[in-house]
């Protein structure tokens, strides 16, 4: 059964229409349960707009109450990008593989079972929302109450740091999402003020070689920045972090690489002059377009 995405606003007369970037790395099909989309569409977008790379980056969950869980097999989705990349391959779009997987601690092991029995081109370990959530819509307010901002993030922030030291993945989704289930009660410049509780998750990141995604998501979202904003990017690049990527995180065609442009400019201003894809021997930098060096 399909599911709506999640906070997603109504289509927009005309939402942004990046062009001319070198890769968005976070896009759903109709293999994820919230999402309609079929690959060629992604793809057609792509070719017009001049985007030379795309990552198809299902959801795969582990706890039944996800929805992804069970939701596709991996056969599926492997046939459905790598089928679709051959289509396209010769017009100038390169599909690259992946995955958006759903972590956390309590299904650590589930997740490193599932990765040594499959491979992908690309894995984002992403921490989201179960049932029980204190960010759920009913709890949250309840939740913020009484309680610092460090203490408020902390369910969420020892899941995505835990992630981070893990090593399993790829690149971390959408370092700090929490700011859209927190939006209003706590605001996106309230985290900005607080570098402190962003710099442990930072460092695993460098340490364990990790991945930084700048996730454009945010910029249709209430929040109405990325995830994470410019100055946690910023942070992770004086940190010692040297690897980043760019995805819109699209669930809807008309999402496709949505505020990527703005997504790129923020990788640019933190001094990066690539973005990184894929792991390993096999992993991908990618040169920013001319026009984000001035
Ligand atoms: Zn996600
Ligand atoms: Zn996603």
């Amino acid at each position: 059964m399909k599911q709506a995405a999640h906070g997603e606003p109504p289509a927009t007369e005309r939402l942004d229409r990046a062009t001319d970037l070198p890769l968005d790395a976070h896009l759903h099909t109709d293999l994820s349960p919230d999402s309609n989309v079929l690959i060629d569409v992604y793809a057609a977008e792509a070719a017009e707009r001049g985007v030379a790379e795309i990552a198809i980056t299902d959801h795969v969950d582990f706890l039944p109450g996800y929805a992804a869980y069970r939701y596709s097999t991996f056969e599926e989705r492997e046939r459905s990008v790598r089928q679709a990349a051959a289509r396209w391959a010769e017009r100038g779009v390169a599909i690259r593989f992946g995955c958006e997987l759903t972590y956390e601690r309590a299904v650590e092991d589930d997740v490193r079972d599932h990765l040594e029995r499959h491979r992908y081109d690309y894995t984002i370990g992403s921490i989201h929302q179960g049932l029980d959530s204190v960010y759920h819509p009913r709890r949250v307010a309840a939740w913020c109450s009484g309680r610092s901002l460090g203490e408020i993030v902390r369910p969420y922030f020892d899941e995505v740091l835990a992630a981070a030291r893990s090593g399993l993945f790829d690149t971390i989704g959408h370092l700090d999402m929490v700011k859209r289930y927190l939006y209003p009660l706590v605001k996106p410049a309230d985290l900005a003020a607080a570098p402190e509780l962003y710099e442990p998750l930072l460092a695993a990141l460098v340490e364990s070689g990790t991945t930084l995604e700048v996730n454009t998501s945010g910029l249709r979202q209430p929040p109405a920045e990325t995830y994470p904003s410019a100055v946690v990017v910023a942070r992770f690049r004086e940190l010692g972090g040297r690897a980043v990527t760019a995805g819109s995180d699209a669930h809807r065609a008309d999402c496709f690489a949505y505020a990527l442009e703005a997504g790129y400019r923020v990788v640019a201003d933190a001094g990066f002059e690539v973005v990184t894809f894929g792991r390993g021997a096999g992993r991908l930098h990618l040169s920013l377009p001319e026009r984000f060096s001035t």
